[in-house]
């Protein structure tokens, strides 16, 4: 394949990727987003196969059979609560490789120079955009491999999930931090000097576990949207050594769409991502007001209680959390949703931006249950309505309900947006105990006049309120 026809190539499967990205921001237009971006993806791979390499058939081969070996099997296996971790692991892999490449290619170069290798066309500048290209690819594509090995261990519970932190330990990231910008700028100056360069390699794979370490589990997901936006610039790098403008174009997206989705995440939770980053968010809390006061009593009920309460209710608003995710419950409520429509209530879904532990969880597993999603209402649009509402139906959600978030200033979610179910008429929440959510506080709802707690699986109570309301 000609030059020419590789950048067309690389040309359309850019437009692909960008077509797919937008369709990809409405659950509607999103499974074809992903046909499309694949398609995309499809292109880039057999331009770069069918243009000339420096690696044989045969070992292209060996790395798609495995490689897809290995993805689909942890695919397959892989459930749904446990998404975050896997796309953890994959950021890392996506790091390791924009590593390798670019020492791959210093050494390739190297072994040029000193005449122990095949002859390089174009040898390496020192300063030129290449070498700068290989730093950079090194120093990102390192630091994501190990913070993301971390972010994998923290969530997959093979490590402590608090933030683990000691006296002066953002001055010493600082110190580190700048002893590897200057190991860059040497490298990028020197790229011949081999001990050099294995030494930036080494401290910046330490960075990425310095990174991580102080960062809580609840805000995991924050972190992993992060360091999928690294691992794109970490490919972009690459693809600046490699001359392969098809891997700079998909690189700078993937760079591009991780920063806004960490954006978006952190303004969820009100929260900067400098405080993400270094606020050790998660940390045992000092004995505070809401973990420590008498916060009354809480009232248990039974689905067959809540049924009378349905049998007088025009309108239902139900509320999913992480706890509907961990029990599959969401074709339990779908079907408690037909049925209460039956009956003439109207009912919606409200969707908080941070419900479950991964962007728009809600909305993928609520579309498996094929809930219509024009019943999915965004929280700024469906709060105003709460007031005006029979009964909302708290399915496993805790932190995204938790009024503390908007009085109680020391709280650790404070000033995160919530879902303003206390101002509903009648309030059930359904879960297995009166143990906290992610952030690990209590929750005053639990205790309001107005609430009534359901306990037990999410699953199972659905199904058996179900039973209740035909049965009433
Ligand atoms: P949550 O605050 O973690 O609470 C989930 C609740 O579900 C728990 O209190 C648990 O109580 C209950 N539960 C667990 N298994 C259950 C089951 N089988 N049946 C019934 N209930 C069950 O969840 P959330 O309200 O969805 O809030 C999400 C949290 O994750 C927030 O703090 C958010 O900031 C954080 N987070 C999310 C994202 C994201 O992208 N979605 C990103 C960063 C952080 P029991 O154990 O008593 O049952």
């Amino acid at each position: 394949m000609s030059e020419t026809w590789t950048q067309i190539a690389y040309l359309a499967a850019a437009v692909l990727f960008i077509l797919g990205l937008k369709q990809l921001s409405s659950p509607r237009t999103a499974p074809r987003g992903n046909a499309v971006s694949a398609l995309g993806m499809a292109v880039a791979v057999l331009a770069t196969l069918a243009a000339e390499g420096i690696l044989g058939w045969p070992i292209i081969l060996a790395g798609v059979v495995i490689g897809s070996g290995i993805g689909a099997l942890a695919a397959r296996r892989v459930q749904m609560t446990a998404m975050p971790e896997m796309v953890a692991l994959l950021n890392g892999f996506g790091g390791a490789a924009s590593a390798l490449v670019a020492a791959a290619e210093l050494l390739r170069h190297a072994a040029a120079a000193s005449g122990s290798g095949e002859a390089v066309a174009e040898p390496l500048v020192p300063g030129s955009v290449v070498a700068t290209a290989i730093v950079l690819g090194t120093l990102i594509g390192a630091v994501t491999l190990t913070g993301s090995l971390v972010a994998y261990a923290k969530l997959a519970q093979r490590m402590p999930g608090a933030p683990l932190t000691y006296p002066g330990q953002q001055a010493v990231n600082a110190l580190i931090g700048l002893g590897i910008a200057a190991l860059c700028v040497f490298v990028a100056l020197e790229p011949m000097e081999l001990p050099v360069y294995w030494g930036l390699m080494a401290a910046s794979l330490v960075l990425g576990v310095l990174l991580v370490i102080p960062i809580g589990g609840a805000d995991m997901p924050v972190v992993i949207s992060l360091l999928n936006a690294y691992s794109g610039l970490a490919a972009c790098a690459t693809g600046f050594v490699l001359g392969n403008s098809g891997l700079v174009i998909s690189g700078s997206l993937v760079g591009a769409s991780g920063i806004v989705l960490t954006k978006i995440m952190c303004d969820a939770m009100n929260r900067s991502l400098a405080n993400v980053l270094f606020g050790a968010f998660g940390k045992a809390p000092e004995v505070g007001a809401s973990a420590a006061a008498d916060q009354g009593t809480v009232k248990g009920y039974t689905p067959e209680d809540a049924a009378v309460i349905f049998s007088n209710a025009s309108s239902c608003i139900i509320v999913p959390g992480y706890g509907m995710a961990v029990a599959q419950a969401q074709h339990a409520v779908r079907d408690l949703a037909d049925l209460l429509e039956a009956q003439g209530l109207e009912v919606r879904f409200a969707i908080h931006p941070v419900a479950g532990r991964m962007p728009g969880h809600m909305n993928v597993l609520l579309a498996e249950a094929n809930v219509p999603y024009d019943k999915l209402v965004e929280m700024d649009e469906i709060n105003p309505q709460f007031p005006e509402t029979d009964v909302a139906l708290v399915l496993g959600a805790n932190d995204v309900v938790n009024p503390s978030a908007r009085t109680e200033k020391s709280s650790p979610i404070y000033g995160m947006p919530i879902l303003d179910v206390d101002r509903a008429k009648h309030v059930f929440v359904i879960k297995r105990s009166m143990n906290p959510g992610f952030a690990g506080v209590q929750n005053h709802l639990f205790f309001n006049d107005n609430t009534m707690m359901i306990f037990g699986d999410a699953k199972k109570v659905v199904l058996a309120l179900v039973e209740a309301i035909k049965a009433y």
